[in-house]
């Protein structure tokens, strides 16, 4: 007789599945989240079908046993299923998929009662640097000792010593507080008739088995109130609902609406939960406790116990592309794991992406279309400035005839918006005496200057520097010039032209809360400021009946480079931020500076012309055979050797196995040529749509190695390259 055993999917991403030994008495089962011994560690880990995954065979006399059993729910076969398919469509290891789905510390730490502190107003006997810093940065946060730690940037031995002397206090624990269930029929709004189509198709798909849909409406049509009817349908049958949004910081204002629509907060889920707060999502997800989710990416691999209905708000979005690790596209996984659980999944946007409109060409997806703004307001009047007939003063960004429009909304009490995708002051420091410029000693990249915070930043690596006082190359002091606009460089010319006007920069360095995003719509709805400069954290979701005016400070920017996707993107980015002007029943006006206004994305946009933008989009990607036509996929090669670097390129390159329907292009230096101090080559892998390129690279790479100090991952449908 053979010994019970069971294979194990540990969260160690270096090693394969493993089988362990069954203590006497245990239920396991596939699904069951167990605690593996590994060596002299303990490792959690999911059962998983044996006959799934191969693993060495190992005899009864050298199996281990498990060590303990966790209080959770087993993760359901669909939730299984969907780690294969993207363990194996991403080319990754099953078990960094898997820490997808049991984050350290909700499942680790789940059994263990997390204890959290905070400040108790009194003042410690003796008082040292590092105890001020941290009795200054903590005012008011509550944590376990280690988080608070890491806000405060002092060692837990500093906390430790406040507790003693009184100034910091546990909190005392609350038993988890049972969960409010969203009520469907809260606050039920009156649907115009084309939103009542839309959402009766939609809720008529609930429980109906997998349905694909693309919610296709312009921008304030009212498409969150027609999928909030679906996700009403969906708690009636009291299953879970899960909404996924590209931004943390646009959560307050989808919290705020969700309250008052359905009566209760839903479950937030993103990465600046307090690991008690996400101790509790995570079993209330697991549990099925959660009836509504909302979260970045990442809440798309919990493990929900009855999943109703998935939501991809804003679907055409470049944020739901995963860039590290596992690099997902959490659009694309929706509409699998919406397969695997057989459910309806709703990808909503104003402008979704030619992949997106594709599918439904094909009759994979159904579209259903609201083609009128709510209430009436009418789609906002599209002008190009053509900044070659009228430039803007020297040193200055705006036209004149940009300039006059701001102003004569001031003058109505009207709120403006300025769009430039370009955070910081200037984006590149130049000495005019020796032509030094600024780079980032880790990255092929400028330095930003960021006049507000009083330093140079690299947007890739986070490497700061203060202001330079005279040029590290010539030595010359007053020899540094900023060249080009940022959005802080912008606030300055309004100010300097409307110093009466209120004005706030809107960028992740403003807004980098759901807090402070909060402070920002209501400083908008109170009319306490008249102009926004802002990147494109405001393009998207926000709703200002007062906002008339959007102006686009360079429309360029996005076209340079030449990426695949550089028109569609600009495209998507110009209709986004447009959408923001005339929601209220005031009619919007966009004016849109460029040098090329005969371009194809700027004519479109005045034309108004999309369906021809698409198309002629579409036919230059199918001429190409680029994605949605074909397939790409690149393999970055990185060291902080540049020759090993490029040695192991080469060899891989050398290597790749001649296949009908596939190009191999490269090795050259990957886009960012340098990234954190690591030198990156690249192989871009493009193949014929039928062609299973996961499978040929997996061949390819099988039969190398390359030691440890290079690193090779490939992203599979990269988004930019
Ligand atoms: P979209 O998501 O398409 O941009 P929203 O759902 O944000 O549009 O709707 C735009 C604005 O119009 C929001 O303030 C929303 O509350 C309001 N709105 C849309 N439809 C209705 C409706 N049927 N009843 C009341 N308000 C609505
Ligand atoms: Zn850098």
């Amino acid at each position: 007789m053979s010994v019970p055993r069971v294979r194990v999917v540990t969260l160690n991403a270096a090693l394969g599945p493993l089988d362990y030994r069954v203590p006497d008495g245990w239920q396991v089962e596939p699904g069951s989240v167990v605690v593996a011994p590994l060596g002299p560690r303990q490792l959690a880990g999911v059962v998983w079908e044996p006959e799934r995954l191969p693993s060495e065979e190992v005899g009864d006399n050298r199996l281990r046993y498990l060590v303990s059993q966790l209080d959770v729910p087993p993760i359901p076969a669909p939730l299984r299923r969907l780690c294969e398919w993207t363990a194996d469509y991403y080319l990754s290891p099953l078990a960094a998929v898997l820490r997808m789905v049991l984050p350290s510390s909700a499942a680790l730490e789940g059994s263990r009662q997390l204890i959290e502190y905070r400040l108790t107003g009194l003042s410690p006997d003796r008082m040292t640097p590092q105890r001020l810093k941290a009795l200054a940065a903590l005012e008011g946060k509550q944590g376990t000792i280690r988080e608070l730690a890491a806000i405060a940037e002092v060692s837990d031995a500093v906390l430790r010593g406040l507790v003693h002397a009184g100034a910091i206090e546990q909190v005392a624990v609350e038993a988890d507080r049972p969960l409010k269930t969203p009520d469907p029929d809260f606050a039920r709004p009156e649907l115009t008739d084309e939103q009542a189509e839309a959402a009766a198709s939609l809720t008529g798909a609930i429980g109906r088995g997998f349905d694909p849909v693309l919610l296709d409406g312009v921008t304030g049509s009212g498409k969150t109130e027609v999928y909030f009817e679906a996700i009403a349908e969906c708690l009636r049958t009291g299953k879970q609902a899960l909404v996924l949004l590209p931004e943390i910081a646009l959560t307050e204002p989808f919290l705020k609406r969700f309250h008052a629509r359905f009566g209760c907060a839903p479950v937030a889920w993103h990465s600046d939960l307090r690991s008690s707060q996400r101790r509790r999502a995570w079993r209330a997800i697991a549990s099925g406790e959660a009836k509504v989710v909302v979260g970045a990416r990442s809440a798309l691999f919990l493990p929900y116990r009855d999943l109703g209905l998935i939501v991809v708000d804003e679907a055409h979005e470049p944020s739901f592309k995963q860039e590290e690790g596992v690099q997902y596209h959490a659009r694309d996984v929706a509409v699998i794991r919406g397969k695997f659980e057989d459910i309806p999944v709703i990808l909503s946007s104003a402008t979704p992406a030619i992949e997106t409109r594709h599918m439904v060409e094909l009759g994979r997806y159904r579209e259903l279309k609201l083609e009128a703004r709510f209430a009436g307001a009418s789609l906002p009047e599209i002008r190009a400035i053509d900044l070659t007939q009228d430039p803007p003063e020297r040193g200055r960004w705006l036209a004149p005839s940009l300039v006059a429009e701001l102003e004569a909304n001031i003058d109505a009490g009207e709120q403006s918006l300025l769009f430039l995708n370009r955070r910081g002051f200037a984006p590149l420091t130049l000495c005019r005496h020796c032509g030094h410029r600024f780079q980032c000693p880790n990255c092929t990249a400028w330095m930003v200057e960021h006049r507000l915070m009083r330093r140079l930043a690299c947007h890739h690596c986070g490497h700061v520097m203060p202001p330079p006082k005279a040029c590290p190359e010539c030595g010359e002091e007053d020899s540094l010039v900023a060249c080009g606009p940022g959005v802080e460089r912008i606030a300055d010319e309004v100010a300097a032209l409307f110093p009466d006007a209120r004005t706030a920069i809107v960028t992740s360095d403003t807004i980098w809360s759901p807090a402070k995003a909060a402070e920002f719509v209501a400083a908008m709805e109170t009319g306490e400021i008249d102009i926004v400069v802002g990147t494109q954290l405001v393009t998207k979701g926000y709703h200002f009946p007062n906002l008339t005016l959007v102006g686009v400070v360079d429309a360029d920017l996005g076209l340079a480079g030449g990426d695949l996707r550089a028109a569609e993107r600009s495209f998507q980015q110009i209709q986004q931020v447009a959408g923001r002007a005339g929601r209220g029943d005031k009619p919007g006006r966009v004016l849109v500076q460029t040098h090329d206004p005969e371009a194809g994305v700027i004519a479109a946009l005045v034309s108004g012309d999309i369906a021809g933008f698409y198309g002629s989009e579409t036919e230059a990607r199918r001429d190409a055979a680029m994605p949605p036509f074909g397939r790409l996929a690149a393999i970055i090669i990185s060291a902080e050797d540049a020759g090993e670097a490029e040695a192991v390129a080469r060899r891989i390159g050398n290597a790749a196995p001649r296949v009908e329907g596939m190009a191999v292009f490269g090795p050259a230096p990957a886009p960012l040529a340098m990234l954190r101090g690591r030198h990156r080559q690249r192989l871009l892998v493009h193949a014929a749509r039928s062609l299973d390129v996961q499978d040929v690279i997996r061949d390819w790479l099988a039969e190398l190695d390359w030691g440890s100090k290079v690193r090779v991952a490939v992203d599979v449908d990269p988004y930019s390259f």
